[in-house]
């Protein structure tokens, strides 16, 4: 196959790790520096140009869209996907899983389960939106945020309530949600490629920290998940509607809880934690997969 990376960065470990099992396996792989593909559409034969060539004849694409990068970055992958070019994940259920509040719609719709959420913008009702998810402590989060930063913890009333003020105040949209104390600032990351849970770590925050993203400082072990737990994750991914999926839980009291669902999850903690070659069961999915317009949606 010759398969395409859209990735800014080739230098990241995940992106690094791709290209090595994809040419392990007989495959030839271009990294394109998203943000420098331009496209031409408004001709009977739309053309996808980079460094002023066209790119073409490829059988797959492995998008690795940056939160910060989501419009152009969707935008090019669906091009390809109008093109015909099977993409790993579709740039709708990119989109879709970029939105936390659309996420955890869809994810509630379907009876999976979550923490006690609500959200909110410019609120005066700041109370009962804290009554509503079950009173202090609250966990507040920006909808626009990513790896961690924009999640605050508010111990007591009155800090919750300065809180949602002042991010209304700043016409910021937010959710408000109940704080999981007995997840002790660790979560479980599972990463489903295909339908199947191919590797789960457990992270743990730094010390005095209930945020266990590994960019703020946490850890990462293998965990052995309860079929429950992977039948969720599995379950999260396709309701996203994503082939490859970071499907982040909770453990609560009352059930494994999912936070969120990563469309390019980081490969680098979840294969030094687990000894799993996850790059290669991507590269394989895509051997199984990758046929000229097979896209679900072709970036409808
Ligand atoms: P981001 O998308 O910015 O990573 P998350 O929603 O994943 O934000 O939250 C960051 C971290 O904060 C999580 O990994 C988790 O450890 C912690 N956390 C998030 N929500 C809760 C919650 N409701 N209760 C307890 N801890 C939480
Ligand atoms: N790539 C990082 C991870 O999968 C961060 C993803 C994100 O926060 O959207 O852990």
């Amino acid at each position: 196959m010759k398969i395409a990376i859209l990735a800014r960065n080739p230098n990241l470990y995940s992106h690094k790790r791709l290209v090595e099992a994809a040419e392990k396996r007989g495959h030839e792989t271009q990294i394109i520096d998203t943000l420098k593909v331009y496209i031409n559409i408004a001709s009977h034969r739309p053309q996808i140009r980079y460094k002023g060539e066209i790119l073409e004849g490829f059988d797959a694409v492995i998008p690795r869209i940056g939160a910060s990068i989501t419009f152009y970055g969707t935008a090019v992958l669906r091009q390809f996907e109008v093109q015909g070019v099977y993409p790993l994940n579709e740039s709708v259920a990119i989109s879709r899983s970029r939105d936390k509040l659309r996420s955890l719609q869809l994810l509630s719709r379907r009876g999976l389960g979550l923490p006690v959420t609500a959200f909110a913008s410019a609120t005066t009702e700041a109370d009962d939106v804290i009554d509503q998810v079950g009173g202090p402590p609250v966990i507040i989060k920006l909808l626009e945020g990513t790896q961690g930063v924009g999640v605050v913890l508010a111990d007591t009333r009155g800090a919750a309530r300065s809180m949602i003020q002042a991010f209304g105040g700043l016409n910021a949209h937010i959710l408000v949600q109940e704080f999981i104390k007995e997840a002790h600032g660790e979560d479980i990351r599972c990463l489903v490629v295909g339908g199947k849970v191919v590797a789960a770590m457990k992270r743990k925050g730094a010390e005095g920290d209930f945020r266990s993203n590994l960019h703020r400082g946490g850890q990462a072990t293998a965990v052995r998940i309860t079929p429950e737990e992977r039948s969720t994750a599995v379950r999260a991914a396709k309701v996203m509607g994503l082939n490859v999926a970071g499907v982040d839980m909770l453990r609560s009291n009352h059930g494994s809880v999912i936070m969120e669902v990563n469309s390019s999850p980081g490969l680098e903690g979840v294969e030094s934690a687990t000894g799993t070659d996850v790059a290669e069961k991507i590269i394989m999915f895509l051997e199984k997969n990758a046929r000229p317009n097979r896209t679900g949606t072709k970036g409808r």
